[in-house]
């Protein structure tokens, strides 16, 4: 197995506010990937006294361990279990119950010698690419189906479309969202690779389209994970250049994020000859 992660703030001047890890246990069998993509809140309070990129952590390092830890247990349940971990941090400080309490965009994936279980919640993305190339993408669509004049109108800044039934959902304060996840299971003998990205990486396909989901990975596979983060960059910065021509783009550069996972299977012939993994896998 073979991993790269690349995680780069939007803005040097501010924290980033997306969370990366890969997690591998001692076993050696199987292991999980977290990709988070903090929601910046807009301007007034939060109702919580803690920063961003602290509710990411604290949110992102249980999934990590629950995930790996508890390899039973299905990841909506593991995605319950860490939201419930992560409120009680600061349920005694901060008012959970607030709209714009902090939140997170969610990818997870975790594999074992038979499966691949995924699970994405909100904008961000897995793909998961076969053996023969084929490369299926597992993405959440509510945020995208809901109709742009609603997302720029002040209702969706003030939260009211979030984690409510007709709007879109993010992992916050209360678990039970977790059950409104989009998940899959495949066979891990039908993975050949995978990836989890933040909406910043993916602008290169979902908002400048410079190629689809097999373009974006095989870029990510045959160039480098930091190769598309630059290439979102400079598209970012030819769109200033142009009077932002792109409608829609908030912000000129987002936090990106991208994981990738290529299993070396003893069979395997291509990419990186590892006769060490062979033998480990
Ligand atoms: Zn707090």
């Amino acid at each position: 197995m073979r991993t790269e992660l690349v995680s780069e703030a939007g803005d040097r001047a501010r924290a980033n506010e997306d969370f990366a890890s890969v997690g591998v246990p001692a076993s050696g069998q199987g292991g999980s990937l977290v990709v988070l993509d903090g929601v910046t809140p807009p301007r007034g309070g939060t109702g919580c006294l803690h920063s961003v990129p602290w509710f990411t952590a604290r949110l992102g390092g249980a999934l990590t361990e629950l995930t790996v830890s508890l390899p039973d247990v299905p990841l909506t349940e593991a995605l319950a279990l860490a939201i419930s971990r992560t409120a009680a941090a600061h349920s005694e400080t901060c008012d959970l119950s607030h709209p714009r309490t902090p939140q997170a965009t969610v990818a997870l994936a975790r594999w074992s010698p038979e499966t691949v279980e995924c699970l994405v919640l909100c904008d961000a993305t897995l793909l998961l690419a076969s053996p023969d190339g084929t490369v299926t993408p597992v993405r959440d669509d509510r945020l995208a189906r809901l109709p742009r004049t609603l997302l720029t109108s002040a209702e969706a800044v003030d939260g009211t479309l979030r984690n409510k039934a007709g709007g879109f959902f993010t992992a916050a304060a209360d678990p039970s969202v977790a059950a409104r996840a989009v998940t899959a299971a495949v066979p891990r003998a039908e993975v050949h690779a995978l990836a989890a990205l933040s909406d910043g990486a993916t602008r290169w396909t979902d908002l400048f389209h410079e190629g689809d989901w097999p373009d974006l990975f095989a870029l990510v596979r045959e160039e480098g994970a930091p190769a598309l983060v630059e290439r979102v960059r400079a598209l970012e910065r030819a769109d200033d250049g142009a009077g932002r021509a792109v409608l829609g783009r908030a912000k000129t550069h987002d936090d990106a994020t991208v994981v990738c996972v290529e299993f070396q299977d003893a069979k395997d012939t291509h990419g990186i000859q590892g006769n060490q993994d062979a033998r480990s896998t």
